[in-house]
């Protein structure tokens, strides 16, 4: 288990601004052995949250072939691309994939990822990986197993909750309880799974409305849409994450937000699988930015969420990057607003825009735009190499 960091002081920047950390947490003021990052040309700034993404999908950049014949549907891109990839994942190329999305998303200034993990012939021992990967490089991350019945029934569901009770102790990570998406569980997988939030004292992360399939599958089923199957089932804990939500009504935007869920928008996935704006997500104002499994760079994902709102009309998206910052002290207990003492100690430094330095925890993870817990080239190779065999192993699939 890592150890929490030394106590440092970053700064002062150029605006004459320190912030000190010293448990892991944001302090008043740096103990007198604090290390010190002086910064005197940049700029502190409170490090980004991904607030829902898939470390699974890290090789894709590398290569991935594209789907034959061309996907046309949300379904049918689940079924050929996403579906196929993750059933293809072994150790090896999970690991590879975990350290080298970690290492480009520290790189970008991202300090917290929400993951939510699917990865069906690996179940047992895959959150280990996961959590290795994020200790080893420094970031902070939310964990869960996405549980699910499409493969192999109501037992991979129960394989897949159990696989949540496995998030290691750390100061870096906290469980969630996961599940893929109401359409591809059973009533009884869903209040397992609020069962178990409720036994781990945590919330579940689930994909909610990404597209119309999801909602007629719950009106298939006797419910009024994915939210209510989930609230009656007892699986909406409050500080539950759905992500997306693309297809909920404003009304049930709202009964999220009175029920203390989040809603994690993601617009380049929502455009690239194209299932439509989340034009509703302006109801709730506990609603956060994730890339749902693109590279997390946040301030790629926050210019296309303002290129979209503005094609769409939509004036309601503001602070949708910083409201993960309290996402993520939800889940850890601590000061939402980021670089107040009580904050958690994870903040970035850019100079003339670009990340310069990165801490996570008090501990230094990126230096003058280096990654400092990894060999990225070595890391970068591994994953190339990786990907060669995924997708061999997905053109058998
Ligand atoms: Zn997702």
């Amino acid at each position: 288990m890592a150890l929490t960091a030394p106590a440092l002081l970053v700064g002062p920047d150029r605006h004459g601004r320190s912030v000190a950390v010293a448990g892991g947490l944001v302090v008043g003021e740096a103990p007198p052995d604090a290390a010190r990052l002086p910064c005197p040309e940049g700029e502190i700034s409170a490090g980004a949250v991904c607030a829902h993404t898939h470390l699974y999908s890290g090789l894709a950049r590398h290569g991935m072939p594209p789907a034959t014949p061309a996907p046309e549907s949300f379904v049918e891109i689940l079924e050929r691309v996403w579906w196929k990839l993750d059933r293809a994942l072994d150790a090896q190329s999970l690991r590879a994939s975990a350290l080298d999305y970690v290492a480009r998303a520290l790189l970008a200034g991202t300090t917290a990822l929400v993951d939510h993990h699917e990865s069906p012939n690996l179940i047992e021992g895959s959150i280990e990986i996961l959590a290795g990967a994020c200790e080893q490089l420094g970031v902070r991350a939310l964990l869960c197993y996405g549980a699910t019945e499409r493969n192999f029934g109501a037992d991979e569901a129960r394989r897949g909750l159990d696989e949540c009770r496995r998030v290691p102790a750390s100061p870096l990570l906290r469980g969630l309880v996961g599940l893929h998406a109401s359409f591809t569980v059973s009533d009884q997988t869903i209040q397992a799974a609020g069962q178990l939030a409720r036994e781990l004292g945590t919330v579940l992360h689930v994909h909610v409305a990404e597209d119309q399939a999801d909602v007629a599958d719950a009106l298939a089923r006797g419910y009024p849409g994915p939210l209510e199957r989930l609230e009656r089932l007892g699986a909406l804990p409050r500080g539950t994450i759905l992500a997306h939500g693309v297809h909920l009504s404003a009304e049930q935007v709202r009964r999220a937000g009175e029920l203390g869920c989040w809603l994690v928008h993601n617009p380049r996935s929502n455009e690239g699988n194209r299932v439509g704006y989340a034009r509703k997500l302006g109801e709730s104002g506990r609603v956060a930015l994730g890339c749902d499994g693109w590279d997390a760079d946040m301030t790629v994902e926050q210019q296309a969420l303002d290129r979209l709102a503005a094609a769409h009309g939509d004036t309601r998206t503001g602070e949708r990057l910083a409201r993960g910052n309290a996402l993520i002290a939800e889940r850890f207990g601590t000061r939402p607003e980021p670089l107040q003492p009580g904050a958690l100690g994870d903040l970035v430094v850019r100079q003339h825009g670009a990340i310069q330095h990165v801490v996570v925890g008090g501990r230094v993870v990126v230096a003058k735009g280096a990654l400092v817990t990894g060999d990225f080239d070595a890391i970068t190779a591994q994953a190339r190499a990786q990907a060669e065999r995924l997708w061999l192993r997905m053109a058998s699939l």
